[in-house]
């Protein structure tokens, strides 16, 4: 039996842990991190770990970056907040909404700012009821997400998200929430169905499901470009190209969720330029801020605004905000992230990074627990199964996916075990070539132990 000391302890009297087993940690207890420099956290006893998460898909600048601080805390002593509810503003939000309305891949008229992912999507619900409202079309209000999305956690961007945990004893979804399938080829594709085909059965199967519910009643749809907590799914090419034009054909409002996939971890500026697709808006949050400080926003086209303005001079406000939409000091650390984005070619970074990271997770496929290792850009997962040959999974009482991560910890690796016995992988996108071997011979030693410990 593990004995608990007293950090250990008193974390277990106080916290209540999101996206823990709340049962099981009671009596492992938490890893309490301490410090961290770069791509390297410690914990509280001084052992090193690589982020091999950067933080959960966030930290992208890496721990301790000086110029963030110093544009917090040169910010918090100019002016530590102020709101924009009622006209009022300040530079940064300025600032920052002109730097992504410069760089959004979708033409954009203004930008709405949130604190976390979970809000941003949450705006665009309500944004999309507001506009098809304001326009005289009120049955047209559902939106269509996908199986093994992730939108984040509120009542209605959990009802996005497309995983069991989410919904079950939370009464969610919401209604007017749809659902189809996740393009994950591995999974999902029929005995010989090729790539080609099997995304023609997807883009068939959204045609058929807005027939049935009505295209009048369906209002928007709203997809990660790669799916991130759902297992890393990448979609093969043709999928986009092919769900965008069925979007086209109905007059679907189009959201690219870019909470994990914007500002270069693919390689490109955002997530839809990689897989080719144009949306109308999308949410941003995480390497937004580098994680450092809590910041999120929404892109609003020219036509979702004409229709707000319309409907806020009717009732008489535009009733949305949050108390710290816009904070000061996270819109001045954006726009610093933003500067040191441009100044260091992140994106170019990341994309003549990407083959090294990728030869790696091609080289962990022939792993005899990989089922599956599937990447793009400095994001990657491997599934790890029972039986390469029949894709079976492991029975998900064995825990294995956990127990690999338990492992790559006690080799200095913070990964994560999604759905289906999926560790995913997701450094600051800042790690040297040196860092990436280093990470994957981490992981190697955790993929041994784990074999080692299914025999
Ligand atoms: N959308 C995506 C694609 C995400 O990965 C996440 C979080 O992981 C969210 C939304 C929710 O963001 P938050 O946890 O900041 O609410």
């Amino acid at each position: 039996m593990t004995v608990l000391g007293n950090q250990a302890v008193r974390d277990i009297e106080t916290v209540l842990h999101p996206y823990t087993n709340l049962a099981a940690h009671r009596d492992t207890g938490p890893l309490m991190l301490e410090r961290g420099k770069g791509v390297f956290v410690y914990d509280s006893r001084g052992k090193d770990y690589i982020e091999g998460m950067a933080g959960l898909w966030c930290l992208s600048l890496g721990h301790g970056h000086e110029e963030l601080i110093e544009a917090a805390t040169a910010q918090l002593r100019k002016l530590s907040f102020a709101h924009l509810f009622n006209g009022k503003s300040h530079d940064p939000a300025v600032e920052l909404a002109e730097a992504l309305k410069g760089m959004a891949p979708t033409p954009t008229s203004k930008v709405f700012f949130c604190n976390s992912g979970s809000e941003a999507n949450d705006t665009q619900v309500k944004l999309v009821r507001y506009m098809n409202n304001a326009l005289g079309r009120p049955a047209k209000k559902k939106i269509i997400a996908r199986d093994k999305a992730y939108h984040g956690v509120t009542v209605a961007s959990a009802s996005l998200t497309g995983l069991a945990a989410n919904h079950t004893d939370f009464d969610l979804p919401i209604p007017g929430i749809l659902r189809t399938a996740c393009p994950h080829y591995y999974r999902g594709a029929q005995d010989g169905e090729s790539e080609d085909d099997f995304t023609s059965r997807l883009a068939a199967e959204l045609e058929a499901l807005i027939l049935a519910e009505g295209p009048e009643t369906v209002a928007a749809f709203i997809a990660e470009p790669v799916m991130g907590a759902g297992g890393v799914v990448v979609p093969p090419a043709s999928y986009f190209p092919k769900i965008q034009a069925v979007c086209d054909t109905y007059d679907l409002y189009v959201i690219s969720d870019e909470v994990i996939c914007g500002f270069g971890r693919l390689g490109t500026p955002f997530g839809c330029q990689a897989l080719g697709f144009r949306p109308d808006s999308i949410s941003v949050a995480k390497a937004l801020s580098s994680a450092y400080v809590p910041i999120a926003a929404v892109t609003v086209p020219e036509t979702m605004y004409e229709a707000t303005l319309e409907a806020s001079r009717r009732i008489g406000v535009f009733g949305h905000g949050f108390t710290y939409t816009g904070h000061p000091v996270a819109a001045a650390v954006a726009l610093k992230t933003l500067e040191i984005y441009a100044r260091e070619k992140i994106v170019e970074q990341v994309a003549a990074k990407a083959p090294q990271f990728l030869a790696h997770l091609r080289r962990l496929a022939d792993h005899p627990l990989v089922g599956n290792a599937r990447g793009l850009g400095l994001v990657g997962g491997i599934e790890l199964v029972a039986d390469k040959a029949t894709k079976r999974s492991f029975d998900p009482k064995l825990g294995v996916g956990a127990r690999c991560v338990r492992f790559a910890e006690e080799e200095g690796l913070i990964v994560r075990a999604l759905a289906s016995d999926t560790i995913s992988i997701c450094p600051p996108m800042i790690i040297t070539p040196a860092e990436i071997d280093e990470l994957f011979a981490r992981l190697d030693r955790a993929l041994a132990r784990t074999l080692e410990s299914v025999r």
